[in-house]
């Protein structure tokens, strides 16, 4: 029933085989990893440009990892760019170039947890396994009216998806829930009309779908607070590259205070980088604020301006502005460019 529906409905996705084609693991792998937090909509313009300077995952692990992570800039939690090459650097150095075929090999690889081996196990090699992801897990917990709160309820709704696998097809009956999800059992207002399982379905009897999955109350993080100097030297803008490990590591970003829970103004400001020839610090009205997985922060934004000819600081450099959209910026940092007026194609608004 449900891969009959499949076969009529499937989404068109560019990293999906066509009817009756095999996949390419090397695809299913770049669009797992891109897909992994971040939506459809989202990727699909990442995958077609990856795809297009990195046709084979041997080209991939011939680029650098700069090159890389200045692809990736803008899709967000960076440290799967990172495990993106050295993933593609274990498979043609350990493999040969050709992606070891099992969950267990998967698993071995840089990057690859158990819910990315499972998928690209099932998709890429027809592996008789079921990939959870959160569509599926919506349409699982609402076909069996699961009561356990996500995310404690993951092992049991990874056992009852795995009871919808048929004899044969594994992988599309992992794509066939994902499309379920995506499309009919929405997380509001499930079309259940529609649904080729809604003879099945408890959660439609009983009339609650949309209670499901249960979720168990979010913990946030406190605010952090801090401050962002952003320092002109004519038409060049200072920046210098995070640690390699840590949040955002390897990334671009203009000098900025620490981070902290209820750190106060002054305390933020003090951290400036100290130049020769500074003008007095302006405090951009606002603030910039982005949501991280932990914890919300909030970054005042101070501009600056020196003389041509200022040396930078030890650990920062000088790029034009009008390359800025080569560096590898995460999007926070783009947003305070842009707070400070300035636009990445090149130039002060
Ligand atoms: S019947 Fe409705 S709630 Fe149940 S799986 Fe289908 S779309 Fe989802």
């Amino acid at each position: 029933m449900l891969l009959a529906w499949y076969d009529r409905h499937r989404r068109r996705l560019p990293w999906r085989a066509l009817p009756g084609e095999a996949a390419d693991p090397y695809r299913v792998w770049l669009s797992e990893i891109m897909l992994q937090q971040t939506t459809v909509k989202a990727v699909g313009p990442y995958f077609e440009k990856f795809l297009a300077r990195w046709p084979s995952v041997e080209s991939m692990a011939r680029a650098s990892l700069d090159d890389v992570l200045r692809m990736w800039a803008g899709l967000g939690y960076y440290s799967r760019a990172r495990n993106l090459h050295a993933c593609a650097v274990a498979v043609l150095r350990d493999h040969g170039g050709a992606f070891p075929g099992t969950e267990e090999g998967l698993r071995a690889l840089p990057g690859i947890g158990p819910y990315t081996a499972a998928a690209i196990a099932a998709i890429a090699f027809d592996r008789h396994t079921m990939s959870v992801d959160g569509n599926i897990e919506r349409v699982v917990s609402r076909l069996f009216a699961v009561e356990e709160p996500l995310p404690k309820a993951k092992p049991r709704i990874q056992e009852l998806a795995a009871t919808l696998l048929g004899k044969s097809r594994a992988g599309d009956s992992a794509q066939a829930l994902m499309d379920l999800g995506a499309t009919i059992c929405t997380p509001k207002k499930p079309a259940c009309s529609l649904c080729p399982l809604n003879d099945e379905c408890a959660a439609r009897l009983r009339g609650d779908q949309e209670a499901f999955p249960r979720k168990a109350p979010k913990k946030t993080g406190a605010l952090r607070s801090g401050a962002a100097f952003v320092v002109t030297r004519g038409s060049e803008l200072l920046v210098r590259t995070r640690p390699e490990k840590g949040l955002l590591g390897g990334m671009t970003e203009v000098p900025t205070s620490e981070w902290l829970a209820g750190q106060d103004d002054a305390t933020a400001r003090e951290q400036a980088p100290q130049l020769k020839g500074l003008s007095r610090w302006q405090r951009k009205v606002g603030a910039v604020t982005h949501v991280f997985t932990h914890f919300p922060l909030e970054l005042a934004v101070y501009t600056a301006t020196v003389p041509v000819g200022t040396r930078a600081p030890k650990g920062m450099r000088w790029v034009p502005i009008a390359t800025l959209h080569d560096e590898a910026l995460p999007n926070l940092m783009r947003k305070v460019i842009a707070h400070a007026d300035i636009t990445l194609a090149g130039g002060v608004r």
